[in-house]
């Protein structure tokens, strides 16, 4: 099947772009599931307008108002990709071949796991990967940050404006010495120590160290960083950055002709309002770009 533009991802990013695109009449394959978005399953309140909105609805509603535009949607995974001449060629999960003339790379990234006890299943029951999200939730509660580099930090930092308590877990950090000193100025007490077990059975109760303490919270924040799909960028023959990101110019396009990026997977704030406006800038480029190549 042969589309002017192949999106692929359908987080707040990609839906963005396919809705850009399609509005700008060209023909749009839409491919992912929006299940498996970091908005999944979130409660998302600092998005413009919205108040607080349940990311599945805001997924939901967006993937309607891109099918609305003419968006045809494909929810499956990209298996493979490859550029090819004069546009890409991909492979989806289920033998389906799509190829285009340029494609939209809005495949964001997934949290790097601390793989305790607990933490899977106490995952938005107190545990969170993303304290810049959250961090409202905890005020006048008490929260743990797990994590040992500069994110770490400052969200230890961010996290004491907010909580009666915040601790900083972690044996061995490697956070830059002026995130350290924020953090601690800001009253988050360190400690030397790794999570062992996440505590609570309906909710975070606690966190349990190697040292055998157990530090008493509602709150566990696992900041260790992500992995973005940035196989996906090397097949279509853009070479990631070293944390893995996507770097893309104020157009969102790669170093690749044609081959353009948004959202979580160009790098941080990993937020919905940046991943919409990136979505809007790559899908109206990806648009351009596939009338000028023409069919
Ligand atoms: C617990 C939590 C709470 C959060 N709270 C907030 C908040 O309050 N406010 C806020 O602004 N942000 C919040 N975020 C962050 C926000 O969810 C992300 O910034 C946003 O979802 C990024 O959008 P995206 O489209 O770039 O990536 P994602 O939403 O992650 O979407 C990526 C898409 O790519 C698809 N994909 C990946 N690989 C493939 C493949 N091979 N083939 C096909 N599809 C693929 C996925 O299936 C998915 O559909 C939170 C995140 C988490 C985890």
């Amino acid at each position: 099947m042969r589309f002017d533009v192949a999106v692929i991802g359908c987080g707040p990013a990609g839906l963005q772009a396919a809705i850009h695109a399609s509005r700008a009449k060209v023909s749009v394959a839409l491919i992912g599931k929006t299940a498996n978005s970091a908005a999944a399953g979130t409660d998302i309140e600092n998005y413009f307008g919205v108040g607080e909105a349940s990311g599945d609805d805001l997924l939901s509603a967006g993937l309607a108002q891109a099918e609305t535009f003419g968006a045809e949607p494909f929810p499956l995974n990209v298996t493979a990709a490859s550029a090819a001449d004069g546009g890409f060629a991909l492979e989806l999960e289920d033998g389906t071949s799509v190829e285009a003339s340029a494609v939209v790379l809005a495949t964001g990234v997934s949290r790097v796991k601390l793989g305790v006890p607990g933490e899977k299943e106490l995952f938005g029951k107190g545990v969170s990967y993303c304290a810049s999200c959250d961090c409202n939730f905890y005020k006048g509660r008490r929260a743990v940050i797990v994590g040992g580099e500069t994110e770490a930090a400052v969200s230890a930092e961010l996290m004491t404006r907010y909580a009666s308590k915040t601790y900083w877990v972690w044996d061995g950090v490697r956070a830059s010495e002026a995130a350290v000193r924020r953090a601690a100025d800001a009253g988050a007490e360190m400690v030397a120590a790794m999570p062992v077990r996440i505590l609570g059975d309906d909710r975070v109760t606690g966190i349990e160290l190697s040292d055998g303490t157990v530090i008493e919270t509602d709150g566990v924040f696992i900041e260790l960083g992500a992995r973005s799909s940035a196989d996906l960028a090397m097949d279509l023959g853009a070479m990631p950055e070293m944390d893995d990101s996507v770097k893309v110019d104020a157009s969102c396009a790669t170093e690749v002709p044609g081959l353009f990026a948004c959202g979580d997977v160009t790098g941080r704030p990993w937020q919905v309002a940046r991943a919409v406006g990136q979505g809007c800038v790559a899908g109206t480029s990806a648009a351009r770009y596939a009338k000028e190549a023409g069919p």
